[in-house]
């Protein structure tokens, strides 16, 4: 036993480093990407629950990398935290959007993600405006998705970047809506303009009591607060009915049960034969 007790101690530690060698190669990798444009949208549709139409996108990072295939956000966006290249790939993943998205219909609209850390970027305002201005995409058009993990790091910030973009025309979602921890607060004082239920909540919905009446609970909160509301992580036609059937509904969902996240070319081509109205 002992002796399988220090096998395991030394292959634990060739996988510690392995990992560790694994982590310095994407690193090193990710620096030479982020110039090179080899991150890229993806873009999930998002469905209206009343119409079952088409109402816009999410733009989901995707890496493509040479030798290991694609590589999940999960992993990368941590990494480009913590090597301080975030904001970088965030602009990059924002122009690229608006630039594929402002070929599509002007009814559609678009959303895109930013890291805590790039909400902070002293520059956020700036490079927003110019963006859209380069692009020439209308700012009614974007929704910037957030996490509460960007507000709590410093609120009276956070309030005021908020502000400024709403004066763009842009508007503000709060995403993974009920995984933190001073949701209600930060709602109240904040002028967000839609939450996104995080998918924990959603998916098997129609089977789970508890996630049931967190997700009423929501409902209810955001109707209050005059809030619009997305659910994430619809798989199946069973979640799909179980929402459709609450007393107050969600305004849009995403999730598999209607669409996966896709390149931008399948984009264009589905919008030709699947969603055209
Ligand atoms: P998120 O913002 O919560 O995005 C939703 C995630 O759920 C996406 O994962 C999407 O592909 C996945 N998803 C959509 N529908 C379903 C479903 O029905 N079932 C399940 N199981 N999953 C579904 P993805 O694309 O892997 O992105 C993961 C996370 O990475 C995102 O979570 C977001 O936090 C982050 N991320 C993605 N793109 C960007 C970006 O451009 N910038 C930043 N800062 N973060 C990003
Ligand atoms: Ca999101
Ligand atoms: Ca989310
Ligand atoms: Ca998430």
């Amino acid at each position: 036993a002992k002796k399988a007790g220090r096998g395991q101690f030394a292959w634990y530690n060739v996988e510690m480093d392995e990992s560790a060698k694994e982590r310095q190669q994407l690193e090193q990798d990710l620096r030479l990407t982020v110039r090179n444009e080899a991150i890229i949208p993806y873009f999930q549709p998002v469905f209206c629950m009343a119409t079952g139409k088409l109402c816009g996108f999410e733009a989901l990072a995707r890496w493509r990398h040479p030798d290991k295939g694609m590589i999940s956000p999960e992993i990368f966006i941590e990494i480009a935290e913590d090597i301080g290249l975030i904001s970088q790939l965030g602009w990059s993943m924002l122009e690229q959007a608006c630039k594929s998205a402002g070929e599509w219909d002007p009814s559609l609209k678009l959303a895109v993600n930013f890291s805590p850390v790039q909400f902070r970027d002293p520059n956020l305002v700036v490079m927003v405006r110019k963006i859209l201005r380069e692009t020439g995409f209308d700012p009614q058009r974007l929704e910037i998705e957030i996490t509460e993990t960007a507000i709590v790091l410093d609120f009276d910030l956070a309030k005021r970047s908020i502000e400024q973009l709403r004066e763009l025309g842009v508007s503000l979602a709060l995403d993974d809506f009920g995984t933190g921890f001073s949701s209600l607060s930060n709602l109240r004082l904040l002028p967000f303009d839609r939450l996104k239920i995080d998918r924990s909540f959603v998916t098997g919905i129609y089977s789970c009591p508890e996630n049931q009446k967190i997700v009423a609970g929501i409902l209810a909160l955001a109707n209050e607060l005059e809030l619009t509301v997305t659910a994430e992580g619809v798989e199946n036609l069973q979640d799909h009915q179980f929402l459709m059937s609450m007393e107050y509904q969600c305004q849009q969902a995403q999730g598999y049960h209607y669409a996966k996240p896709l390149p931008g070319d399948e984009i264009d081509r589905q919008l030709e034969t699947k969603w055209s109205n």
